[in-house]
């Protein structure tokens, strides 16, 4: 969910800060005993697909009007030696950078809930890093704004990429401090690599989760949907421009709040194979997580999909 220029007003909320609780580690996920055949994946594309829906027109200022993608349908991807889960690499790890408050906690434990059933793998969080580790030279002050950010090169390339665990899928930062990739880019809010494993992102633009019931739902979703999003880059997903999607690029808080939490039958289709999931399974669970949190929308796609998966 790379995003550039434009700065939306933000007050960063912190009520009380605390340090990052030791390790967490989130329930053990079954996988299925042999992967379904690319065939058998196929077919869940063709269940789904009614389910697509064609993407808003795009306006002046989204990601399609200053990005010219090209999509990458499941086949192609399938075709890129893409990243997945196998025998030893089998655990997605969570990089806190800084120090959080409650509800930030709070919010980053229901997204490593999640990520848990989106990618089929046991989430792990590591203690959390003093952000003032971060050098001078991967800092600076934004020239017109004055916001303070760190560079995501760094964050991937000098605290992750060197510390991956040795039954790490891949590990991904999460912090609340401005990111911006360098050269000309304003700010982000993540980043990751396609084949490197790693990645970042940032709840700095997602909201004030402590301002009422409603922020914080909102805060909610953005969390998951930037997570979720991020990591299916690191499993060498591309920006979708199939249908409705969340692994669709997004310029600004407006336009991704308008995207899905869920993939469109091409992109779910890919974390059927990487993930060696059962296509109803993984509909499932999800389910029940969005019936938990109160995720109308996403609870309705879930139940559709799983009735369509079950023909
Ligand atoms: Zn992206
Ligand atoms: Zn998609």
């Amino acid at each position: 969910m790379n995003l550039k220029n434009r700065l939306s007003f933000f007050i960063l909320l912190i009520c009380s800060v605390i340090p990052w609780p030791t390790t967490q580690i989130h329930a053990q996920t079954s996988r299925a005993e042999r992967p379904l055949s690319k065939e058998k994946v196929k077919r869940t594309i063709r269940l789904l697909k009614p389910l697509d829906k064609p993407l808003a027109e795009t306006k002046h200022g989204d990601w399609l009007d200053s990005h010219n993608e090209k999509g990458q349908r499941f086949t192609k991807w399938a075709t890129t030696r893409p990243n997945k889960l196998t025998d030893r690499k089998t655990t997605l790890y969570i990089q806190p950078i800084g120090t959080f408050s409650e509800t930030e906690t709070k919010l980053t434990k229901l997204t490593a809930e999640y990520l848990e059933a989106y990618f089929n793998c046991p989430v792990k969080t590591l203690e959390a890093i003093d952000a003032s580790t971060i050098p001078a030279t991967a800092r600076r002050v934004h020239p017109e704004w004055g916001t303070k950010q760190v560079k995501t090169t760094y964050i991937l390339e000098k605290i992750l990429a060197p510390n991956l665990p040795e039954d790490a899928f891949a590990t991904i930062a999460f912090t609340n401090l401005d990111l911006w990739p360098g050269n000309d880019w304003n700010y982000v809010f993540g980043y990751a690599a396609y084949y490197d494993r790693v990645g970042v992102w940032s709840l700095f633009r997602l909201g004030q989760p402590d301002r009422n019931k409603d922020s914080y739902k909102k805060c909610l979703r953005r969390m998951i949907k930037l997570a979720t999003h991020e990591t299916g880059h690191m499993f060498s997903m591309k920006h979708c421009i199939n249908a409705q999607c969340n692994m669709q690029g997004s310029n600004h808080l407006q336009e991704s709040d308008t995207q899905p939490m869920h993939l469109c039958s091409e992109c779910h289709a890919k974390t059927v194979l990487a993930t060696s999931v059962m296509p109803v399974d993984r509909m499932q669970r999800l389910l029940k997580l969005c019936e938990k949190h109160g995720l109308e929308d996403e609870v309705m796609y879930y139940k559709a999909a799983i009735e369509k998966l079950k023909k």
